[in-house]
């Protein structure tokens, strides 16, 4: 299966904000959405940067509370894994768990399209283990 489908599925909203957001306003729109991470975008279109609910606590951890000031920018990722909705799901998977991390934005044509994270991709491979474990079934049972 690839992504495209699990886009299909669950849909192509991504929360993104922009660099000089602050952190504490990223904490707002984290709880607000009840989401992991957010992707940082100045134009809405290119992916400039990721930051996720461990970039918060481990600065959280280094600088004390007054990184709820800082701007996103100051704590992001930004060299981004992003793949494209053609991807398979068990590419992505691998990827995911080799570089640690649980979310993956989808770039089409330099555009963002869409974000997958750890649990869509767990999801739809325990679907697809499931539905192939019947059809099995099914030809065993002929
Ligand atoms: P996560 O597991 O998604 O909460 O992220 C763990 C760490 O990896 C954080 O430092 C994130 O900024 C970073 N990260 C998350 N997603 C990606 C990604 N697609 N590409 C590169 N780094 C990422």
């Amino acid at each position: 299966m690839r992504i495209r489908e699990v886009i299909s599925r669950k849909g192509d909203a991504v929360v993104t904000c922009q660099p000089g957001t602050t952190v504490g306003e990223l904490l707002g729109l984290l709880a607000e959405h009840g989401i992991g991470a957010v992707v940082v975008s100045g134009d809405g279109r290119a992916v400039d940067g990721i930051v996720s609910e461990r970039d918060v606590v481990r600065r959280l951890h280094e600088r004390g509370a007054a990184v709820l000031t800082a701007s996103v920018q100051e704590v992001m990722t930004a060299a981004v894994h992003t793949t494209s909705p053609d991807t398979e799901v068990a590419e992505l998977a691998g990827a995911m768990t080799e570089g640690r991390f649980r979310h993956v934005p989808l770039v089409e044509d330099g555009a963002l399209v869409g974000i997958v994270s750890i649990g869509d991709v767990v999801r739809s491979r325990i679907e697809a283990l499931a539905a192939e474990r019947d059809h099995l079934q099914a030809y065993i049972q002929q």
